[in-house]
């Protein structure tokens, strides 16, 4: 596991997942930021860590495997592509 205390970006948001997840397992191996995680009751998405695949990816990962499409973009808290890009960048600084 990689350290990322360091990061200060959780102001802003990203993809949430919703109580309709089945714990399927697949979404957790194909986010290239390592953003998901097993939480006490459904997998979660650390929003420090995801930038909408943006850097990686045309397309959020996630959603493009999830059976049941419970994984959505948050439309309280929309990012733009240069805040995505930044945040990228940062959590690639941090490797
Ligand atoms: S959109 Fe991409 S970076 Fe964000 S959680 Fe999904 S796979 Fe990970
Ligand atoms: S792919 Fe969808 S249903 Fe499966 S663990 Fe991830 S969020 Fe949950």
């Amino acid at each position: 596991m990689h350290d990322f205390k360091t990061l200060s970006v959780s102001e802003s948001m990203s993809l949430l997942i919703t109580d309709e997840c089945i714990n399927c397992d697949v979404c957790e191996p194909e986010c290239p930021n390592e953003a998901i995680t097993q939480g006490d009751e459904i997998y979660e998405i650390n929003a420090d860590l995801c930038t909408q695949c943006v850097g990686h990816y045309d397309e959020p990962q996630c959603q493009q495997v999830c059976p049941v499409d419970c994984i959505l973009i948050d439309p309280n808290n929309p990012e733009t592509e240069t805040q995505l890009k930044a945040k990228y960048e940062k959590i690639t600084a941090s490797k």
